[in-house]
């Protein structure tokens, strides 16, 4: 039995060389609405190994020509699919909101960014360049010329399903790799609906495969298959080290984006109001649910107390709602799971000594008893060692520390696992400069959020931040091409430079 997607049951499948067809097991799983958990948004497969197997085999056959065809014949599909979504951005976006819990207006830009890397990665495929060097021998060409890896497993995050799913398979695609993507448990809708832009685009059958299931299940079994060459994976520091050890096992290419716990350091000569509405947004927007979330203020004694002030005042001010109200300043948190986890982080952070200055607690009644909603919360006495201060928690908390001059707030950044974005609020434009040699962290800003990336600009980060490449950027397309070293000789007789130095 085929099935694409019954718009009644909506009973969504998998989709394996170039058809949308059933799981081998009955397993399912229901996709349900974390604004109100009353609304289960589809059903879909949980996909064993055996489907793996047939995605494998498909990926594997439709390899060949995929990578024959010119790169630039390849952008116009891409091309071609950009436009699909820029069609259908708030069709899409609404998909998003309803899944993932963020606002409509948010989720349009998790569609955005999607578009933007497509055009983006399409107008580079005419520079997918090598490199021509001079030999050390006379009469001799030396060269390089990128080529696809193979099969690409890609395994994503909820946060940004569109946007994430975008920024790894449109460069997987573009170096003309088949591409094997599972999709987010909690956001199975959006991948069916770039799956199914991609086929609308013109993709070749078996280029792109597309399972539903669960990341200890099909995930774990992706990063195990010796018939996939490459996962390019974003997700929790946690997972991204299994992956890494069942990848390296098997001398797998990995690339890994991983958690972050981003600080904000606020110096004395700053401009308090837009420090504070950077540490707002960064800290709170999406409950906190960016790898770039700001977990950390790091704030000069001189201004500490009005910084605080202000923070509570705005904190306090946030307008906590469901994804369908565009009035929602922080939305739901995506699962029961994490509600739990967060609430979790911030009990054993009081245990351990912290204060609470505003939240630290579920929000109950009306719409909040259906959903998965914390109140924006502000944790200080809270030192380095403290748990809450080294964890990634992935909800809306945020720690403050005060500290006396830049060299203590930069070693209190550095003193952490984690090394994904960081910010400094000053006027000082040597400290500005300062601080992208000191700061650990792979993305730094001055004046602005922990957060927001462009698409031909690399992203990813140090330490438990992530491994292998950084993505977007030139970076971000080669990091699916492994390069070919190339040798012309034209002299006529057998030359090598171990031979001419002897
Ligand atoms: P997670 O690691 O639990 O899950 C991420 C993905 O991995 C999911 O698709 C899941 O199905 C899959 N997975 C789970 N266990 C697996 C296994 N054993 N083998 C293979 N795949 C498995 O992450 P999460 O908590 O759902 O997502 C939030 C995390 O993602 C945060 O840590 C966040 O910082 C990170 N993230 C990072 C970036 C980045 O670019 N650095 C972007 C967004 C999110």
């Amino acid at each position: 039995m085929k099935t694409e997607c019954n718009p009644d049951l909506k009973i969504f499948s998998n989709y394996i060389g170039g058809t949308w067809i059933n799981a081998s097991s009955q397993k399912v799983f229901e996709n349900i609405n974390p604004s109100d958990t009353d609304e289960i948004l589809g059903i879909f497969p949980r996909s064993q190994k055996e489907d793996l197997d047939t995605a494998v085999t498909s990926a594997r056959k439709a390899y060949p020509s995929w990578k024959a065809m010119p790169p630039a014949d390849r952008a116009k599909i891409l091309y071609q699919a950009a436009k699909i979504m820029e069609s259908r951005k708030k069709e899409l976006a609404t998909v998003i909101s309803k899944e993932n819990g963020k606002t409509v207006a948010g989720a349009m830009g998790d569609v955005q960014s999607g578009i933007d890397m497509a055009y983006y990665v399409a107008g580079e495929a005419r520079r997918w360049f090598g490199n021509t060097a001079h030999s050390g021998l006379r009469k001799r060409f030396a060269m390089t010329k990128r080529y696809p890896i193979g099969v690409v497993g890609i395994i994503t995050s909820w946060n940004f399903p569109m946007a994430i799913t975008c920024w790894k398979t449109f460069p997987a695609l573009i170096c003309g790799n088949a591409v094997i993507l599972k999709s987010e448990e909690n956001t199975p809708e959006t991948a069916y609906h770039f799956t199914k832009i991609l086929e609308e685009a013109g993709l070749p059958a078996g280029v792109l495969n597309l399972l539903h299931g669960f990341g200890v299940e099909i995930g774990e079994a992706m990063t195990l298959h010796e018939g996939i060459d490459m996962i390019s994976f974003t997700g929790s520091s946690t997972v991204g080290k299994l992956i890494a050890k069942n990848c390296t096992g098997r001398l797998a290419k990995i690339s890994l984006e991983l958690g972050g716990k981003n600080a904000v350091i606020v110096m004395d000569d700053a401009d308090v109001d837009l420090a504070v509405d950077g540490i707002i947004c960064g800290a709170f927007s999406i409950s906190g649910q960016r790898c770039t979330a700001t977990g950390r203020a790091i704030i000069h004694e001189k201004i500490y107390d009005e910084c605080i002030e202000k923070l509570i005042a705005r904190a306090e001010r946030q307008k906590v709602g469901p994804g369908n109200d565009a009035s929602s300043d922080i939305t739901p948190l995506i699962s029961k799971k994490q509600f739990d986890r967060v609430l979790g982080y911030i009990e054993r952070a009081k245990q351990m000594g912290a204060k609470t200055l505003t939240g630290g607690q579920p929000l109950r009644g009306g719409i909040y008893d259906k959903g998965f909603y914390i109140a924006p919360t502000i944790l200080d006495s809270v030192t380095p060692d403290m748990e809450i201060m080294r964890d990634e928690v992935f909800g809306p908390v945020l720690t403050v520390s005060k500290v006396s001059s830049y060299e203590q707030s930069v070693a209190l950044h550095n003193d952490c696992p984690y090394g994904l974005s960081a910010s400094l609020f000053t006027k000082d434009i040597n400290k500005a400069f300062a601080f992208f040699d000191d700061i650990e962290a792979g993305v730094c800003y001055i004046n602005a959020p922990t957060f927001g990336s462009e698409p031909h600009m690399p992203f990813g980060g140090v330490k438990n931040s992530g491994l292998g490449y950084r993505e977007a950027g030139w970076g971000g397309i080669e990091a699916f091409s492994e390069i070919k070293t190339l040798y012309v000789d034209y002299s006529a007789k057998i030359q090598n430079v171990q031979f001419e130095k002897n």
